[in-house]
């Protein structure tokens, strides 16, 4: 977050405190030790990093870790740096909500275009995590009449396939990997139908939900309310999990060391993974289901056609089986019975 009025030496003295090492380096740049080891030999013994002396946006030239201060810090888990609630540049989102405690991320929900519409905040309370939305400047959608969209709209339209995720982590983590993935903005809740507005007829679609009850349920809805709705669905589950993963993002991060291996694993389980088609409408029940007693059957057409019954008509072929139906005498009866009528009103 751009943060107005930032001193070089304040910039330097926080990033000291929570232990990134800083020298000497160009006017505009501290030189900076990696704060992600693991990423780097001898721990980044020679810097690959910088910071900037202005704004404190830090920069690895190396593994690509990118952020400003209050960013590194909700990733690293260092205090957030003491200008957090000194209130951002006019047009920033804040970093802090109505009673100054700090976001730990943002999401930008895009249009088409990659402008974005709007903004998802997650805190960490004592009750659990919480999403706040910002807009136009201030907390909240209500009444600034906004376009909901799924998160990375502006790249949706370039994917071949479409993985559907839990949350905006997720997301970020299948990027790693060369997906073009989405979500919605309302997390795991609500109705997933409207992600096909937003995909061609072309894109198959492949969902993944944590692998816990709650991902199983997210999974089930997803695949009902796309049914029909989307090219072609497959429902994928992380292979090889480690003790303690259970989503994309996990999965992902535990594989940083080798992305390219993860990557071609992944496209490997999408690829072997028969496409899903939902379970067929007949089902096996018990015996009891089937006797117990149904209510009396309501005559259309005395003993021939039953009202809500599907009526089955055979005969021998070139019995006129269609004609006996269509046929005025037969038809016309209904037709002028008002709401009596099998068709559920006058037809005209
Ligand atoms: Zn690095």
């Amino acid at each position: 977050m751009v943060i107005s009025g930032l001193s070089p030496g304040e910039i330097a003295a926080y990033y000291r405190r929570v232990g990134v090492q800083l020298g000497d380096g160009t006017d505009d740049w501290f030189r900076a030790r990696c704060p992600n080891r693991a990423e780097h030999n001898h721990g980044d013994a020679n810097p690959s990093a910088g910071v900037a002396k202005t704004t404190g946006f830090f920069k690895c030239q190396k593994c690509g870790l990118s952020g400003f201060a209050d960013q590194l810090a909700a990733r690293f888990g260092w205090p957030p740096p003491a200008w957090n609630g000194r209130g951002p540049v006019a047009g920033e989102r804040p970093i802090t909500d109505r009673d100054g405690r700090p976001m730990v991320c943002w999401h930008d929900y895009t249009d088409e275009g990659g402008r974005t519409l709007y903004s998802k905040a997650r805190m960490d309370t004592p009750a659990g995590k919480e999403f706040f939305f910002w807009a136009q400047g201030s907390w909240g959608l209500k009444g600034k009449n906004i376009r909901r969209v799924p998160f990375r709209l502006h790249r949706l339209g370039k994917a071949e396939e479409v993985p559907i995720l839990e949350g905006e982590s997720d997301v970020l983590g299948a990027e790693e990997l060369g997906f073009i993935a989405t979500t919605t903005d309302n997390g795991a809740e609500g109705d997933l139908s409207v992600l096909a507005r937003f995909l061609t007829t072309m894109q198959p679609v492949v969902v993944l939900g944590d692998e816990d009850d709650d991902g199983e349920a997210y999974r089930a809805n997803a695949l009902k309310s796309l049914t029909g709705r989307v090219a072609s669905l497959k429902s994928i589950h992380l292979p090889e999990l480690n003790p303690g993963e259970k989503d994309p993002r996990d999965w992902v991060a535990a594989r940083r060391n080798d992305l390219q291996a993860a990557a071609e694993r992944s496209a490997t389980v999408i690829e072997d993974t028969e496409e899903w088609q939902p379970a067929s409408e007949f089902r096996i029940g018990r015996a009891s289901e089937a006797l117990k007693p149904r209510p009396p059957m309501t005559w259309i057409v005395e003993r021939f056609l039953g009202r809500r019954w599907v009526s089955i008509f055979f005969g021998d072929p070139g019995a006129k089986k269609p004609m006996r139906f269509t046929t005025r005498p037969f038809v016309l009866p209904w037709a002028n019975r008002g709401s009596d009528s099998p068709l559920g009103g006058p037809q005209c």
